[in-house]
């Protein structure tokens, strides 16, 4: 079957790469003149099936007033009478409530964990190396407030069987030795030894390589600009270098996803949320981190990849905003100074900005539409690294129309009907 991927982020390029493996005619078209240059090129790194949690939480409106007037804050909401910006945000505190947050978490979680499976898989039978670790992640929690919060997270961990620590500050020091000189601002820490680092940007490149290898056609710095439809079936999709064919299409637009199925009466509850990294050299290895932190403070997580430092998080609802404020790079600074003062050069930061495609619930878009030959997948958030691969696959066998190895219930658009 000849099919087009739209989008050539990580989720993008796994798709085609799984697609292209089980014998489809494959060709992605990119805007960008490379694979993942924009969200999926400098996110934080982590493979982490452990934290596979919705933002939508119980107590989450609640925290939310408080970080806005913190000072390094972890959310930023910009002034805007936008209605899109609303309706997604009330959606999402909608879906705050125990019982949406438990089924939401299970989706991501079962989605997560079986993308390290295959993201495992993948890696043994390409070689592909992407500045890969697999020495876990660690929670940091700073006071017995946030340490005795995780009783829920653990309840839906031992639930679904992923293994999980519960550390001293003492034992969080043995994991990371880099933290020893500010063992007394931690209480506390959730080890997740499954999870896993990596570079999103190195892995896709390395793996478009693969898919080209396998006969995937990449066609870069082309604008999609429509679908167009006969017979409820995408017939052509038009582009700035002509119309294109296909008996299938995959949208993996990431947070332009919505605009582009907008005209084709779809509404895709996706919302672009903004967030922030720096990457920074390390210069003394013995302060650095060994794997990724997650600073439950902050909300922010840094990660070791290879001989630099990622430090990424933050949530701003901007719309498509893509300024890069020197305020946020203060905090994200601040942050990696805080743990590991002395690890990096901060002076020689890079420091970079993302759209994360966001549902208010937390679980990707993976699946048909009402459209017989149009599929999504997108709207992976704060997760899209995680959840690639599994994605990519089970999305491969859904067009494949073979049964995926795990449930899909709740993946597709049906779930908002
Ligand atoms: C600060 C930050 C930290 C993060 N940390 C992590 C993490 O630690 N772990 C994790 O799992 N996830 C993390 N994420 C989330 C992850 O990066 C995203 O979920 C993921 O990159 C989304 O991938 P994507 O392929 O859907 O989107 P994208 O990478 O944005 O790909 C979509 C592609 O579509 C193209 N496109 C869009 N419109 C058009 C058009 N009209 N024509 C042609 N091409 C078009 C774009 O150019 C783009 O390349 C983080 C995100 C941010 C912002």
């Amino acid at each position: 079957m000849k099919i087009t991927v739209l989008g050539a982020g990580v989720i993008g390029v796994t798709t085609a790469y799984y697609l292209a493996k089980s014998g489809h005619e494959v060709t992605v078209l990119e805007r960008q003149s490379g694979p993942a240059l924009e969200t999926s090129y400098a996110n934080a790194g982590e493979i982490s099936p452990g934290y596979a949690s919705p933002w939508a939480a119980p107590g989450i409106p609640q925290k939310a007033i408080k970080w806005l007037f913190m000072k390094h804050a972890p959310l930023i909401i910009r002034p805007t009478f936008d209605p899109a910006t609303w309706a997604w945000v009330i959606a999402m505190l909608r879906n705050c409530t125990s019982a949406r947050y438990a089924t939401n978490k299970s989706r991501m979680v079962r989605l997560a964990e079986y993308s390290r499976d295959c993201l495992i898989d993948l890696r043994s039978e390409t070689g592909i190396s992407y500045d890969e670790r697999s020495k876990g992640t660690l929670q940091l929690f700073r006071t017995q407030k946030q340490l005795d919060a995780i009783a829920k997270d653990i309840e839906v961990l031992a639930k679904d069987g992923v293994p999980f620590e519960v550390l001293d500050a003492a034992r969080c020091v043995s994991v990371e030795p880099g933290l020893a000189p500010v063992r007394h601002k931690i209480v506390g820490g959730l080890r997740l030894p499954n999870d896993e680092t990596g570079d999103c940007y190195k892995f896709t490149n390395e793996l478009a390589k693969r898919a080209e290898a396998l006969g995937v056609r990449f066609v870069y710095g082309v604008d999609v600009q429509k679908l167009n439809i006969d017979n409820n079936r995408v017939d052509t999709v038009l582009t700035s270098q002509g119309i294109f064919s296909a008996d299938t299409v995959v949208a993996a637009f990431g947070s332009f996803t919505p605009t582009l199925l907008k005209p084709l009466g779809l509404k895709i509850p996706i919302y672009p949320v903004k967030g922030y990294s720096i990457t920074v050299p390390i210069i003394d290895e013995s302060r650095a981190p060994v794997s990724t932190i997650m600073d439950e403070t902050f909300k922010i997580a840094i990660t070791r990849l290879g001989d630099r430092i990622r430090v990424g998080g933050m949530a701003e609802i901007a719309r498509y905003n893509r300024d890069l404020p020197p305020v946020r790079k203060a905090t994200l600074v601040h942050s990696v100074e805080d743990l590991f003062a002395g690890a990096g050069d901060e002076r020689s930061a890079q420091f970079w900005c993302g759209l994360r495609p966001m549902t208010p619930d937390g679980t990707p878009i993976v699946g048909k539409t009402a459209y017989d030959n149009l599929f999504i997948n997108s709207g992976h958030g704060t997760l899209g690294w995680t959840m690639a691969c599994g994605s990519g696959r089970v999305l491969t066998d859904l067009i494949n129309r073979v049964s995926p190895q795990i449930p899909t219930e709740g993946f597709d658009l049906t779930r908002y009907a």
